[in-house]
């Protein structure tokens, strides 16, 4: 179990829904988590966050962008800033995933100046990290996990660290419906919480929750979930749907 952590379930909804299904979704499921003890979080396209934003107002949803600009404001076309984000009442913002990286060119050092963005704006980063199927079968994922992780912290205080969130996702999991497996997940989440008390001490690394996305569904999240350093998931298709997440958000019940 994963001591006093609160369990996360964030979901990850990419570009889908418009700003209405949003809203809609959203309504549907602050009735459907109500009581959950795990902390619920929707990432939702930019134009969707004013809506639902407004619409979890009271409940136990809380909202994350799927990006943002490192820089405060300025000529960066098509771009948004954390401030702005803030602004709408942004709790998360995931960077550093996977499809950022293979089709946005998102590299590690842009994953490190957005996470300083958005700390600096007071809003907290779900640092994305993992592996493509060629490193696991190269034999080599520790070390590149290893590696994205330490970039995306550099010059992150101990006591920044223990309010965000890592996100182990291995890139071949993610959408195949492929899950790792519990010990593979857990070995790689285990590691990085050993990093962890290698960059800021054993305390800061017990209270950092680091989750595992990839293919996560009803049917695998307990499983995940209960192991020692898996704090719960970050949930791609699984979470488009009111009744599926639900699941996820109450995998104890
Ligand atoms: C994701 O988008 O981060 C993800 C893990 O997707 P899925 O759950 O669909 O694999």
């Amino acid at each position: 179990m994963s001591g006093k952590r609160v369990i996360m379930a964030a979901g990850n909804w990419k570009m889908n829904k418009t700003p209405r299904e949003a809203v809609e979704f959203v309504n549907h499921l602050r009735g459907l988590i109500k009581g959950s003890s795990s902390e619920v979080v929707v990432g939702v396209p930019f134009v969707c966050i004013p809506g639902v934003a407004e619409a979890v107002k009271g409940s136990d949803i809380k909202v994350a962008a799927q990006n943002a600009h490192w820089e405060a404001s300025g000529a960066y076309t098509g771009e948004v800033s954390c401030g702005m984000l803030k602004e709408l009442g942004v709790d998360y913002v995931i960077i550093g995933h996977s499809e950022r990286r293979e089709y946005f060119g998102e590299t590690n050092e842009m994953v490190n100046k957005k996470a300083r963005a958005i700390l600096d704006a007071g809003v907290l980063p779900i640092i994305c990290c993992g592996e493509t199927l060629t490193q696991r079968e190269q034999g080599v994922t520790k070390e590149h996990v290893r590696y994205q992780i330490k970039v995306a912290l550099l010059g992150i205080t101990a006591q920044e660290a223990s309010r965000l969130v890592i996100a182990y996702e291995p890139i071949w999991a993610i959408g195949t419906g492929k899950t790792a497996t519990v010990e593979q997940a857990q070995e790689v989440c285990g590691m990085i919480r050993e990093l962890l008390a290698e960059l800021y001490g054993k305390d800061v690394a017990e209270r950092t929750r680091i989750l595992y996305g990839g293919s996560v569904n009803a049917g695998n999240a307990k499983a995940l979930f209960d192991m020692p350093d898996i704090d719960g998931g970050l949930v791609g298709g699984a979470s488009l749907k009111p009744d599926a997440f639900e699941k996820i958000v109450r995998h104890d019940a």
